[in-house]
């Protein structure tokens, strides 16, 4: 037999999962065991999606979440590509890299997946490259749609590998002068910047994840938003999977044919711990607020950018929740043995996944100055720790003197 599984507690400080809120942990384990069908469960699912419209910002009658990671979500957001269909996709790092093999995927033909099957190049998706570390510009997405004119066009609206944020409303804009149907994997952005995705109305379909800004990882659900554009299409022609299908999906937090209805119909056995834990999380979330949370993080990375640049680290990213970084040149190389080091102290940071090598600090959910201190703190050790020269004390003032500014 095996001994108990004891999963020690890290200062989760990467790029996500963020650190979960002891309020959703304890909605988790104090709900009673109830069925997928119970009144408070579904009730639990219908305000769940209430609250997913004001965090969304929309009057999407489709959106909700889908069990499973930020790559469940966009598998359900992805399902209406069809075969065939001709999709232009931006790829500026590692998680928009993903979001295409998963388009191509889906728009390949038999031919195209026999060919290559875990990497297809059906000549119906043309992906667009943008450097690491650059953003992707709303003149970038004009020029490709005007080329290629496609039916759907993708981006990530925070490309969470560099840490840059790429333009949504250059995106939306060439979508609707081109005609393209636009879909955006939000799942860094939401619940950490403030927009409303009804501003953006050529955007068809955002999906984002549960352990990033929304932060109820033991859920977990992945919530999802599609406008009616997209929805009467997948009406017209169907799309080949059940379990994220962007209509059936739908059926169990109370929405059937394009309406709000109180019964739920069964599509798949919800857990009511699960529906518990997230609920607490979007509670959490509204309670702050939104435009305040969005504030919060913009003044915590200022205080975190502060700290890593006056180490002499070079900061190359532009999101609020996470510093993507390069370490000063003479210690270039070393960006794995720092993050190791980091990682087997429970100090989860992260190092880039795909080139070039560089290292993620992220803030989820570490709003306070004990705990931006502790982050601070810990990686001024780490680079002390490699040879750097650092000045721990005058960059710990500075911190206390910007968190105290307030
Ligand atoms: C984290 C992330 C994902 C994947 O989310 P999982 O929860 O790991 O499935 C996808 N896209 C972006 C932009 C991300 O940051």
């Amino acid at each position: 037999m095996f001994p108990q599984l004891v999963i020690p507690h890290t200062l989760a400080a990467g790029p996500g999962p963020g650190n979960t809120d002891p309020r959703v942990l304890e909605r988790f384990a104090a709900a009673g065991v109830a069925d997928h069908m119970q009144e408070d469960v579904v009730r639990g699912m219908r305000e769940a999606k209430l609250m997913l419209r004001e965090v969304f910002g929309t009057k999407n009658v489709y959106t909700y979440a889908v069990c499973g990671t930020g790559w469940s979500g966009l598998d359900c957001a992805f399902a209406p590509i069809l075969s065939g269909d001709k999709v232009v996709t931006f790829v500026n790092g590692t998680f928009s890299g993903i979001d295409d093999l998963n388009i191509r995927m889906k728009a390949s033909s038999n031919e195209d997946l026999a060919a290559n099957p875990l990497d297809p190049k059906p000549a119906n998706v043309i992906t667009i490259k943008v450097p690491h570390g650059e953003s992707v510009t709303g003149d970038i997405v004009e020029a490709a749609l005007a080329e290629h004119k496609p039916m759907w066009a993708f981006m990530a609206h925070w490309e969470t590998g560099s840490g840059r944020i790429n333009d949504i409303q250059g995106f939306n804009d060439a979508c609707a002068r081109h005609d393209a149907m636009g879909i955006v994997d939000a799942v860094s952005s939401l619940g950490i910047s403030v927009f409303d995705i009804d501003d953006y109305p050529a955007i068809t379909t955002w999906a984002s994840c549960p352990q990033k800004g929304i932060l109820g990882l033991p859920l977990t659900y992945a919530p999802v938003s599609f406008n009616d554009r997209v929805i009467d299409l997948v009406k017209q022609r169907g799309c080949p999977t059940y379990v994220h299908h962007p209509l059936l999906d739908a059926r169990h937090w109370g929405v059937e044919n394009g309406q709000d209805v109180e019964a739920a119909a069964y599509h798949r056995t919800h857990s009511g711990y699960a529906v518990a834990s997230f609920h607490e999380a979007l509670r959490l979330l509204l309670q702050h607020g939104r435009a305040q949370k969005a504030a919060d993080y913009e003044f915590f990375e200022k205080g975190l950018r502060n700290a890593i640049e006056s180490m002499g680290c070079t900061v190359t990213s532009d999101m609020p929740s996470l510093l993507v970084f390069d370490l000063p040149a003479e210690f270039e190389g070393k960006e794995k043995e720092l993050v190791g080091g980091c990682r087997a102290n429970g100090f989860a940071i992260w190092n880039t996944l795909s080139d070039p090598p560089q290292i993620r600090v992220g803030i989820l959910n570490q709003l306070t100055t004990a705990a931006l201190s502790d982050i601070v703190g810990r990686f001024a050790d780490a680079m002390i720790g490699i040879g750097a020269r650092v000045d721990k004390d005058k960059i710990m003032q500075d911190l206390q003197d910007h968190l105290a500014s307030r």
